[in-house]
């Protein structure tokens, strides 16, 4: 038969998962029985919604069986089965395939979680198998079809018999190597192990035939007491038989007690669920009792998985009514600014098949969304209160996704997120919150100060940032794209107002000033004719009240920044906004004597001089200078 090659992407990532990247084997087992109980689901729902099939569950189950002799294990399930097509196009393609491209192979040797991230759980048998094959029987279908694989080389698939509807995943298990003991899949108790650990509450029986000891019937009855201890002497007989056992306790973990669970118990279930990739930096489990009832077990991650802002990244928590699935991202119980959260939601009060747009309007829901928000956000307080460092972790990832909170919906969750926002801090160097920023404030001190730019490193140069940083006051640094978004929205923190150390007012009283607005006067020609030669790229050109060693910078007025100029500008289909800028002079830097002098003596100069420092203003802001070519002859002509 003509062997099949899979899709480019899928080779290379069997071709990892064969050479053994991933340390932990053992979990090719959580991966096939989370399949199993997946397909009957599957058929699970279909009788819940059709009335003429009925559910025996006595009939639905996962069944594990063992052939030490030919090392073959078996994982049989009675769910929906897939029909030819389906075995070619689940099994022969990776669905995510295209996200590979982005991992470096380094990355994925180093233990990465390339099953969570690519949903390829069923490759993973071939960690521990050389020949995987799958024998399946679809619902409402009379053919069975055979699917076989040695691994990367390709597949076969030809019909053949199969008595019931369902799925048999059969593993040539691999010969023991070097560094690892395959032959340990093969063993009852491992086995028994591994599902207990991983695979508890699968809410399907996980039937296995286990080998037990009996003392052997009639061997030497009358050699124990009474009381069953045996006599010195006696002539026992034992017995080995065999017994089909219900290996998981199919209680879901939700539902058990909290402190019957340890951390491990709630990192297994995270990653068999695949609510991330990574070690989530903490769990929240909620038993909610009251006007509305629900349980729910949340976690908060500590990375970003790499496709977080795509499509791909379907937000939302499992939903789960009474126990059973009904959702597998319920987006409306997350509020936009935590769907970093994964977990899921179980609650006795929602209606199996309740609709995706009923379940917008659902009071309950909306209760249970309502009463997560609020946990969460105590959740994340508690972290930054009593784990710094961990937060600023997280922070780190998601920090920005907070920011987006403040600003979206008309920052009309900002009571929510304000206290959980961190900025670098001119001063402390290092990350701090508004609430720790206004209780170092200086009495006479009026503004929150924040200076925008493009990283940390810039903005410490900005020769805005001077005045304010010699008055002693901590500078806010804005690197983010939405922090000034946010900030906007926000506008104030605990009754004081923000502003940017390039607005036109600081509200700071210094010694100069007065001379300042003095010199405003006197210099009012040679302002007025720079204005004139800038024309409407500037609003004004004025002496700067916030200058020290530069001799130019620029500020602006109005609502929008400059910062937010060149972020709107830089998206796509952009309206072209512009902030209104004010060229700002520092006339007690020697360069502005030379102005003075073109402006008395050579027009040509004034004009030459003025366009120089207006682009060198524009490069300082991180502005592109609309024509570098004139800049550059320019500043050659006062070489020459
Ligand atoms: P995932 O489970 O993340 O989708 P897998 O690689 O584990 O990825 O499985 C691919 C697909 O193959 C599943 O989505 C499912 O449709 C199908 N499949 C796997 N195992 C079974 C099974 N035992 N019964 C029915 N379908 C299965």
């Amino acid at each position: 038969m003509a062997k099949k090659e899979f899709k480019a992407e899928s080779k290379r990532l069997l071709d990892l998962m064969i050479n053994s990247i991933y340390t932990n084997k053992e979990i090719f087992l959580r991966e096939l029985i989370s399949n199993a109980s997946d397909a009957i689901d599957k058929i699970y729902y279909k009788a819940l919604a059709d009335d003429s099939m009925d559910f025996n569950k006595e009939d639905y189950y996962i069944k594990i069986v063992l052939d030490r002799e030919n090392k073959v294990l078996k994982i049989s399930d009675t769910g929906i089965g897939m029909m030819k097509q389906e075995l070619e196009d689940n099994l022969g393609i990776i669905a995510k395939s295209g996200s590979l491209a982005f991992k470096d192979e380094n990355e994925l040797k180093d233990g990465y979680d390339i099953i969570g991230q690519f949903g390829v759980g069923f490759y993973s048998a071939f960690m521990v198998a050389d020949v995987v094959t799958v024998i399946s029987k679809a619902l409402g279908s009379d053919e069975a079809y055979k699917w076989e694989s040695e691994g990367a080389d390709g597949y076969t698939i030809e019909p053949c018999e199969k008595a019931s509807v369902g799925t048999d995943i059969i593993l040539k298990i691999k010969e023991n190597s070097e560094d690892e003991n395959f032959e340990d899949y093969l063993e009852e108790y491992r086995l028994e192990s591994i599902i207990k650990k991983y695979s508890d509450f699968v809410r399907y029986p996980i039937k296995m035939d286990m080998t037990k000891t009996r003392l052997k019937e009639g061997s030497d009855k009358e050699s124990s007491d009474k009381e069953g201890n045996d006599k010195e002497g006696s002539n026992k007989e034992y017995e080995e038989y065999v017994e089909e056992e219900i290996i998981n306790s199919m209680v879901p973990i939700w539902k058990k007690n909290k402190n019957e669970l340890t951390q491990e118990d709630y990192d297994n279930f995270y990653s068999e669920k695949h609510y991330g990739y990574d070690k989530p930096i903490k769990h929240i489990h909620i038993s909610a009792e009251g006007t509305v009832s629900y349980k729910a077990i949340l976690f908060i991650p500590e990375k970003m998985p790499f496709d977080f802002y795509t499509k791909e990244n379907e937000k939302g928590l499992e939903l789960y009514s009474k126990g059973v699935l009904i959702m597998d991202k319920c987006a409306e119980l997350l509020p936009d600014y935590f769907s970093f959260v994964t977990g899921m939601v179980d609650s006795e009060d929602l209606s199996l098949n309740i609709s995706r747009e009923m379940l917008q309007h659902d009071r309950q829901l909306k209760l249970i969304a309502k009463n997560i928000k609020t946990k969460i956000k105590n959740e994340l307080k508690e972290i930054l209160k009593n784990d710094r460092d961990m937060y600023e972790e997280f922070y780190k990832s998601f920090g920005r996704q907070l920011k987006y909170g403040i600003y979206s919906d008309f920052g009309s969750n900002k009571d929510v997120l304000q206290d959980l926002l961190m900025f670098y801090s001119s001063k402390e160097k290092k990350m701090v919150t508004l609430d720790e920023y206004v209780a170092r404030m200086p009495e006479e001190q009026k503004y929150i100060y924040y200076a925008s730019g493009e990283s940390i490193e810039k903005i410490e140069k900005l020769p805005q940032t001077e005045v304010v940083a010699d008055k002693g006051y901590e500078i806010l640094y804005f690197a983010d794209d939405v922090d000034e978004f946010a900030i906007s929205m926000l506008r104030i923190f605990k009754e004081k107002e923000f502003k940017s150390v390039s607005s036109g007012d600081l509200g700071i009283e210094t010694e100069e000033d007065k001379a300042s607005d003095e010199d405003e006067k006197d210099n009012k020609e040679l302002f007025d004719r720079m204005k004139e030669i800038l024309s409407d790229k500037v609003k004004a050109v004025v002496a700067s009240k916030r200058l020290k060693n530069h001799p130019v910078c620029l500020s602006n007025e109005g609502e929008v920044t400059i910062e937010m100029e060149k972020i709107i500008n830089s998206m796509p289909n952009n309206q072209n906004v512009k902030a209104a800028k004010v060229l700002e002079i520092n006339i007690n830097h020697d360069v502005f004597k030379s102005l003075k002098e073109a402006c008395e003596k050579d027009n040509d100069k004034l004009k030459l001089y003025t366009d120089l420092l207006y682009n060198q203003a524009l490069l300082i802001e991180g502005l592109s200078i609309e024509d570098p070519v004139e800049f550059t002859n320019n500043i050659c002509k006062i070489m020459m």
